[in-house]
Formats: C-alpha cells, structure tokens, sequence
C-alpha cells in the first residue's frame, strides 16, 4: 500500500512536472507569438525638469495588449523573457518602437524629448546591442542624445568592465548612460565615477516617504549633492505628491518623474502632452 502510494506521489509529481513545463512552454510561445504580432505597445511616462518646469523627457514602458488578458504589465512578463533569452528580442523590439516614435514626433513637429529604454542585464552583454543602435540611428535618422538607457546597479556591477566597454561605446553614439533605481543596489558612488553615468535615477522607495522619514530625506540629499559633484544629473522616481516635488526641488534636483506630473500614458496622449507645465508652489514668493 505504501509503495502503492509512493509510486502514486511520483506520478504525480512527474505529471505537475510535465504541466509546468508544457505551461512555461506555452508563455514562451505566446510571448514570441505577442512580439511577431506586434501585439507589445509602448507607454510613455514624462520627465520633468524641476527648474524649466518643462518636459524634457520620458521612459518608454513596454506593455503587452493581451487579446484576452487585457492590458499586462511588465512584471508579468520580462522575468520569464529573461528567463528565456526572449528579452533580447523583445530588447530590440522596444528599441525599435523607440525610434519608430521619436521618428514620428519629428515629423508632427512635436517638441523634443529624451526617450529612456530600460535595458537588461543580457541586453547589456549582447554583441549585437551597439550594432544593432547604430543601425537604428541610421534608419530612422535620429541622433543618438535623442536617446538614454536605464541600467540598474547590479547590471552594471556583474561584470563592471565589460560594462564600461559597452557605455563607452553607447556614449560614442551620443546616447544618455541612466542609472535606475539607485540606491536599491549595494552600489556606492565612488564605484560608479569610473563609469561613463550621466545621470542617476534615485529608487521611488526613498522617495515615497521624504515627507515622513528623516533618513531618507538625508540620503536622497547626500546622493543629489555627491552626483552634482560628480558632474551627474538626478531624476527621481515615484513623484507623487507637490510636496514630494517642492522637497526635491529645495534639495537642487533636477528632474523628476511621477504620478503627480503623469501616469505612464499611451502614445497618441503623450503626442498632445504639454511641453510647459505650471506646477503649484508652496515657495515663499508665490505666498
Ligand atoms: P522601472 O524602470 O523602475 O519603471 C518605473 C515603474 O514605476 C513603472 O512600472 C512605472 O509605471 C512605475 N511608476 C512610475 N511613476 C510612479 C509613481 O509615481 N508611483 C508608483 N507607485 N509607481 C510609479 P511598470 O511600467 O509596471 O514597469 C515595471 C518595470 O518593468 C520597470 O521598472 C522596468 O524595470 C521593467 N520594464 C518596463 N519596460 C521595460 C522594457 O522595455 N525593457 C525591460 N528590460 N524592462 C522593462
Ligand atoms: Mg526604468
Ligand atoms: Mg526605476
Ligand atoms: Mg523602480
């Protein structure tokens, strides 16, 4: 009886197996289906410089336009692209709506933006990244410093020389260096000020509770002043409230980027979006 059940409980087992892997097959397969077809969109969420009170900006966010699931989001769905090398596909595939837009902008005559693309840690490493850019420059004919990448801290800190090899060709090509999510990593500045960085992008976490949290007031204050030191802009992340802004703006930052100034929105939204934004001051000479 026992060996019974045991024999039993490894084919279950075997079976749950199998359907894991005829599931995590399946994904695959809808994914690389979900890129043949076009069926990945991008949002775009601008970024805002606190002193021009301008856009100058945004990051492309890449969405899937699920035709039963609705609208999915990333974290749905790069993990497993990752998982299966399908992120370098899916990279240039972003890369290339990147440009396709830009490319539309211009012809609408619509302000100038920098467009940020997140990038992966394989992407980084991929032989074909720089090549691959280059011909994007070239096809759609827009300068490299139309566009910036965002690499997290532990991208960059794998495998650092080879990073710099590669940043230093993207900065050849004119294009913005962006740290994401800074502050989340184990990284510090001084390991970072052999990289070609051009700016920081400070983690929403820190932000989401300036307001409230001392420590993080000091930290996200330190980090603006060591990065003006160093010559590297700073964007904060998870903007959501004017008091948020107003205490970013005391502390010499320079762009931010949030629910308060806008939700990552769909192209034909970011085409009307307004280049000049008023944002309401609580300084003293508007009082
Ligand atoms: P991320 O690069 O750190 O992007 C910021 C995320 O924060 C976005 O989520 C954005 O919608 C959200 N966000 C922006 N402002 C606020 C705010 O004020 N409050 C709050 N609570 N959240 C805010 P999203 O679009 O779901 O993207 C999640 C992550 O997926 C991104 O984090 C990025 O790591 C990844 N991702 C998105 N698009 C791509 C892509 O094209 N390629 C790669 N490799 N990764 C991507
Ligand atoms: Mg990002
Ligand atoms: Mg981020
Ligand atoms: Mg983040």
């Amino acid at each position: 009886e026992a060996k019974r059940r045991g024999k039993n409980q490894f084919v279950i087992f075997d079976e749950s197996m199998r359907q894991n892997t005829i599931n995590m097959h399946n994904e695959e397969l809808a994914l690389a289906k979900a890129i043949e077809e076009e069926q990945l969109i991008l949002h775009f969420q601008p970024q805002f410089d606190l002193e021009l009170n301008k856009i100058i900006g945004a990051e492309a966010l890449v969405r899937w336009e699920h035709p039963e699931k609705g609208l999915v989001y990333p974290d749905n769905f790069i993990p497993l692209a990752e998982q299966s090398g399908q992120i370098l596909e899916l990279g240039n595939y972003v890369i290339r709506k990147s440009f396709e837009y830009l490319a539309h902008r211009e012809q609408l005559g619509l302000y100038p933006i920098l467009l940020h693309i997140n990038l992966s840690s394989l992407q980084l490493n991929d032989p074909n990244l720089v090549p691959y850019v280059k011909q994007m420059i070239q096809q759609f004919k827009i300068p490299g410093h139309y566009i910036g990448f965002e690499i997290t801290e532990t991208t960059l800190l794998t495998d650092i020389a080879h990073a710099k090899k590669t940043l230093e060709q993207l900065k050849m090509l004119g294009i913005c260096v962006a740290i994401d999510d800074f502050g989340t990593g184990f990284s510090s500045l001084g390991q970072l000020k052999n990289l070609p960085v051009d700016l920081l992008k400070i983690d929403r976490s820190f932000v989401r509770d300036l307001e409230t949290d001392k420590d993080d007031r000091m930290m996200v204050e330190a980090i603006i002043a060591m990065a003006h030191k160093l010559d590297i802009m700073v964007i904060a992340e998870g903007v959501e409230t004017i008091e948020q802004l107003n205490m970013l703006r005391s502390f010499n930052c320079d762009l931010g980027q949030g629910y308060y100034i806008s939700r990552p929105i769909a192209e034909d939204k970011f085409d009307d979006f307004p280049e000049t934004i008023i944002v309401e001051s609580f300084t003293a000479s508007s009082v």
